[in-house]
């Protein structure tokens, strides 16, 4: 699943690099004298100036990277910035949708770790992958996301499990919406919004 040119020009391609202590960097505040990786293939990035001044982050040598070709790849590392920011107290609230449903709020307390790209077994000769697993502070799954054009012809109930259009998420990656049309038992953590207060959160940063 290709990357629409308005989501490259909304994430500009490699949306964040990781410094050599791991941290998640956005290009803007990218500093000349710091070498950087991408998140996806770990390949050198460089920081790069377009003509109009925009500020991004190019792999040093084109290779096979995921993160500029395919939707769920950019969606996956848009919305795991956008939690980490929302469990470091800095971003807006991600929320989660359900068909015909209230909305719901991912609550950061509840959140210990969050993994990218987590295999998990549905039987005994097969396992899926999570783009991102959100884990306790236990490190019990909490709720494995996954991005996919349509959902599964049947449904995952090994796992609380979550499929999401990557489409709708590079769209808006505060609200989530579930590919289910099925009204879900939900992950006891996921706690209902009160509409009254739905009001003033921001759509974008
Ligand atoms: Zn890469």
């Amino acid at each position: 699943m290709k990357i629409k040119s308005k989501f490259r020009a909304k994430y500009k391609t490699v949306p964040y690099a990781l410094d050599s202590k791991n941290r998640m960097i956005p290009p803007e505040k990218a500093s000349k004298h710091e070498s950087y990786r991408c998140p996806q293939c770990k390949k050198t990035v460089i920081v790069r100036k377009s003509k109009l001044k925009n500020i991004y982050f190019a792999h040093y040598r084109r290779g096979n990277c995921s993160i500029d070709r395919s939707a769920p790849t950019l969606a996956k590392h848009i919305l795991y910035q956008k939690l980490q920011e929302w469990l470091s107290g800095k971003g807006p609230p991600i929320e989660v949708k359900f068909f015909l449903d209230r909305r719901y709020v991912i609550p950061p307390q509840e959140i210990g770790t969050i993994k990218l790209d987590h295999q998990v077994l549905i039987s005994s000769a097969k396992s899926i992958t999570a783009h991102l697993a959100l884990f306790d502070n236990w490190n019990q799954l909490l709720v494995g996301i996954e991005f996919r054009p349509k959902k599964r012809a049947k449904s995952i109930n090994q796992y609380p499990w979550l499929e999401i259009d990557p489409e709708e998420c590079l769209e808006n990656p505060y609200l989530l919406a579930s590919l289910s049309t099925q009204k879900e038992e939900l992950p006891f953590f996921m706690r209902p919004i009160q509409l009254s207060l739905n009001l003033d959160i921001p759509k974008e940063e």
